[in-house]
């Protein structure tokens, strides 16, 4: 690999430092040492891009770069919380814990400690909590730190005081994605899947999870581009958001708008666009807005199954055109590109990367690249360059090496 990749900004600090980062913090802010310090991670999608909601597939994966919460109990019903990326400290009361409470970024942990509670997984003697987290996953880049968060502190509250939950083999852990959704949807008042929780819940190093979301099923594909001379690089825009949360609301009310058209309980699980756009006709609806989403939402489940298929044959390398299909589709179909992402895309691709496409919600966030392991240095300067020569903000980067799911750190 080039000189570049070894670089600290590439690759996650050690676990070691970062659950140390965790522990000084919390003790800088309450005193005393924390009962333990836990941690989840970030994750990338592969492919099966805004299917979640249409109960289609999708191949997530966790990174390397994770969320660390170093965690102590309390007894008096309080949660007290501090941020290594956010200067405002939290302090409130467990039972005060409602939608839109606490507002910001305090709502993610206390709403898990909440929702854990709800789902009956915690016991009688959870009295509350103080918590430091220190997150090596870039916040707001489409890269899940808001799921990695949940689960960190999560882990933590099932091995505390859910009877050793958070072990790894644990089947109680299957609580923790949908108290993560909970805490997300329900006191965060934030859309979310359920996509990013199953990963940081379920995730293995070298593998990709085979995650279907109209069952909830999972399977572990094996994913280990390294050992294939390959790589998956993320490049994140650094673009400002631009109205991601209403865009992301506008796709979903059209699928499930096709859904209730069709008279079927997950558009994703269709097969062919053709049959999908007959039925939409017969009652009726040819909007060509709604039926492009249509096409987006079959075809991109169709390519995280050929996706899937390729993985379990070993065949890595010929991912490429999958990744570049479905960016298209993205763009074309579902108009969640944007100047930033489309740089970002094409100067990869013509820096040599076998395929590109944006993920997460789009208009900024990240893209990735499935580079050869000795070009991963050339693409990065090139997708530098080409944001600069097109006046856009400087992007960074980061490799996604398939990774563990949370657990203690
Ligand atoms: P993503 O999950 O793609 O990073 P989201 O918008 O879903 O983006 O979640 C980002 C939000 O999660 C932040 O605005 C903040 O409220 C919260 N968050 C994530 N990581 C941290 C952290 N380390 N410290 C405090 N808040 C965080
Ligand atoms: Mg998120």
């Amino acid at each position: 690999m080039s000189e570049l990749v070894s670089g600290p900004t590439w690759h996650p600090p050690s676990t070691a430092a970062s659950a140390k980062t965790a522990s000084a913090l919390f003790t800088a802010a309450f005193g005393g040492e924390p009962s333990g310090v836990w941690a989840a991670p970030g994750r990338v999608n592969l492919i099966g891009e805004h299917v979640d909601y249409a109960g289609g597939v999708c191949l997530p994966f966790a990174l390397g770069h994770r969320t660390w919460a170093a965690v102590r109990p309390r007894s008096d019903g309080q949660l007290r919380l501090v941020s290594g990326q956010l200067d405002e400290p939290w302090t409130g009361a467990l039972a005060d814990v409602a939608p839109g409470h606490p507002a910001g970024w305090a709502a993610y942990l206390a709403g898990t400690a909440w929702a854990l509670g709800e789902e009956g997984l915690l016991s009688r003697g959870f009295g509350g909590i103080d918590a430091a987290v220190h997150s090596d996953v870039p916040v707001g880049a489409g890269l899940s730190s808001s799921a990695a968060l949940e689960c960190s502190l999560g882990v933590a509250l099932l091995d505390l005081f859910g009877g050793g939950a958070g072990a790894l083999d644990s089947p109680a852990r299957s609580g923790l994605v949908r108290a993560g959704v909970r805490a997300e949807n329900e006191i965060a008042l934030a859309s979310t899947g359920g996509m990013d929780q199953a990963t940081a819940v379920h995730a293995r190093a070298g593998y990709c999870l085979r995650l279907d979301c109209a069952t909830f099923e999972t399977r572990q594909l094996p994913f280990a581009p390294a050992g294939h001379g390959l790589a998956i690089l993320v490049v994140n825009t650094n673009a400002p958001h631009r109205l991601v949360d209403s865009q992301y609301q506008d796709r979903r009310a059209a699928v499930d708008r096709a859904a209730a058209l069709l008279g079927v309980p997950a558009l994703g699980r269709l097969e062919s666009v053709a049959e999908a756009r007959s039925g939409l006709a017969a009652v009726g609806e040819e909007d060509p807005v709604l039926l492009r989403r249509v096409r987006h939402v079959i075809t991109e489940s169709a390519r995280a199954r050929a996706a899937a298929d390729l993985l379990e044959a070993g065949r890595v390398a010929e991912l490429g055109p999958l990744l570049d299909a479905s960016h298209t589709s993205l763009r074309d179909d579902y108009a969640l590109s944007c100047p930033e992402l489309e740089s970002a895309v094409d100067a990869s691709r013509a820096a040599g990367a076998l395929g590109a496409r944006l993920v997460g919600g789009g208009f900024g966030g990240s893209a990735i690249a499935l580079v050869g392991a000795s070009a991963v240095g050339q693409v990065v300067t090139e997708v530098r360059a080409e944001a600069a020569r097109r006046g856009l903000t400087e992007p960074s980067f980061l490799l996604a090496e398939p990774s563990a799911a949370a657990g203690r750190g």
